[in-house]
């Protein structure tokens, strides 16, 4: 009987290990899709009740696959650490980072109005831009482009993503390196 409880305690701290892996982006350390969705689905209801707002932020590296393809997609996965490493000790430590896919990473900033994200993506933004990156011999500069949203009442994560991302795309448009708003006012060029 004793095995027998053991085993189960065994199993169920396995089954916890994989549902926390589940949730983990490999190469970063950061939340993935999935942890980043459900951690912000919770947020956003908690945050709603007490009537304060929160912001999304899109942040995609500028010109990626240049650099991968300069340079090695090892190179590249290193500086996907580093500014994954970059982007999270520059925030507070209710602010969720993930990586969204690829070369795009995504934040939720609780309890912050679209000008406190502003101040925020141009705080991220100039600390990607003016950080060395170093690979072996290496060293580089990249930029990000970062795409600003605020929720509306009643709006969904998904509808609250994509309006960051129209902002992020038209901050590419405007020549990457940039900080873009999308409000209800329209887009709005922070930098
Ligand atoms: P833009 O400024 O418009 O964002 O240009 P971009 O080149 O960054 O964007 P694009 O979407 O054309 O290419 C993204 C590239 O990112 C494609 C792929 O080679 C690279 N990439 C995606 N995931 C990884 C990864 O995990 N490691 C490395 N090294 N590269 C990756
Ligand atoms: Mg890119
Ligand atoms: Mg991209």
């Amino acid at each position: 009987e004793l095995e027998v409880a053991e085993r189960t305690a065994e199993l169920s701290e396995a089954n916890l290990r994989l549902a926390q892996a589940a949730r983990v982006d490999h190469l970063t350390g950061l939340l993935n899709r999935r942890g980043f969705s459900e951690e912000a689905e919770t947020e956003i209801r908690r945050t709603f009740r007490s009537g304060k707002p929160v912001s999304v932020v899109l942040a995609d590296v500028d010109n990626f696959k240049r650099g991968n393809d300069e340079h090695g997609h090892v190179c590249g996965d290193h500086v996907l650490k580093r500014a994954a490493t970059l982007l999270r000790e520059r925030l507070r430590d209710v602010d969720r980072v993930a990586r969204w896919g690829g070369e795009e990473f995504i934040l939720l900033l609780p309890e912050t109005d679209i000008d406190g994200a502003a101040v925020i993506g141009e705080k991220l933004r100039k600390t990607i831009a003016d950080n060395l990156f170093e690979f072996g011999d290496q060293r580089l500069r990249i930029t990000m482009t970062f795409g600003i949203a605020s929720f509306r009442k009643g709006e969904s994560l998904e509808a609250c993503i994509a309006r960051a991302d129209t902002a992020l795309y038209h901050g590419k448009e405007n020549g990457r390196n940039k900080v873009m708003i999308g409000s209800y006012k329209g887009l709005k060029l922070v930098n």
